[in-house]
């Protein structure tokens, strides 16, 4: 099975899901101590995707500080057990899940229970058709519930379980299967770095051809000053020095 951990670190506790990639969807969740956390990691062989907060220009919390400290403990036990670590900005995560980077919780839990297929998704074991009474009707009219074959229950929704703690990570999950790592800082970071690259290769082809040409006239300059025979020659001298200071300021 082709699954991921995302995680929404705290200070004191994580949230995580277990998410299968294969058939988008939880497979389960859960609120763990840090150290738990920290030895799970290092214990498995799942790939991590991990919310990171983004720079608001804000102070911030202790909290949060001992969160961001505690997101690098498990980049780091990733990191040495050479598990797959991706790092989500939890700005993007809100923009993806929720169209809004000042979304709260309670939006982004709205639309993941409207991602994973609205209120049902939510319901308990109970069955809403006979409302766990297993027949519909009184008396000798009541006939067997279709619904739930007469049981009063029926299989809880798929997010049932979720309790307050999950939906952040769960957040991280949706967003990593739509997005795919392109949301993932450490991506963004390596694209970047990418284009610094490429621009350096850019900027030394120029050089190196602004410096060929440089070189050619030189060599033409030497020609002219060595050949000194007319007045004419020392003009072409002088606009050739033109050219040569020119050509020197564009590469410089
Ligand atoms: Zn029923």
């Amino acid at each position: 099975m082709n699954t991921i951990i995302a995680l929404d670190p705290g200070n004191t506790k994580t949230g995580y899901v277990v998410y299968d990639m294969d058939s988008n969807k939880p497979i389960s969740c859960g609120k763990i101590e840090n150290e738990r956390m920290l030895s799970q990691i290092f214990n498995g062989n799942t790939p991590i995707v991990c919310e990171f907060p983004y720079p608001r220009g804000q102070s911030i919390s202790w909290q949060l500080i001992e969160s961001i400290e505690w997101a690098g403990k498990f980049s780091c036990a990733a990191h040495m057990c050479k598990l797959s670590f991706t790092k989500m900005n939890r700005k993007d995560i809100k923009v993806h899940v929720a169209k809004s980077a000042n979304a709260k919780d309670k939006h982004v839990r709205k639309a993941l229970i409207e991602y994973f297929g609205g209120e049902k998704t939510i319901a308990g074991p109970k069955c809403l058709v006979c409302k766990g009474k297993k027949g519909i009707g009184r008396g000798k009219k009541k006939v067997e519930c279709s619904n739930c074959k007469g049981t009063g229950l029926v299989e809880p929704g798929l997010l049932y379980e979720f309790s307050a703690d999950c939906w952040a990570a769960l957040a991280v999950a949706v967003t990593y299967y739509d997005c795919g790592s392109s949301k993932s800082s450490e991506v963004l970071m390596a694209e970047s770095k990418d284009r610094k690259a490429q621009q350096q290769i850019e900027y030394r082809e120029r050089r190196y051809a602004f410096e060929q040409q440089l070189n050619l006239l030189n060599q033409e300059m030497l020609k002219t000053m060595t050949a000194k025979q007319s007045a004419k020659m020392a003009a072409k001298g002088i606009s050739l020095q033109k050219r040569i200071q020119k050509l020197t300021e564009k590469i410089k």
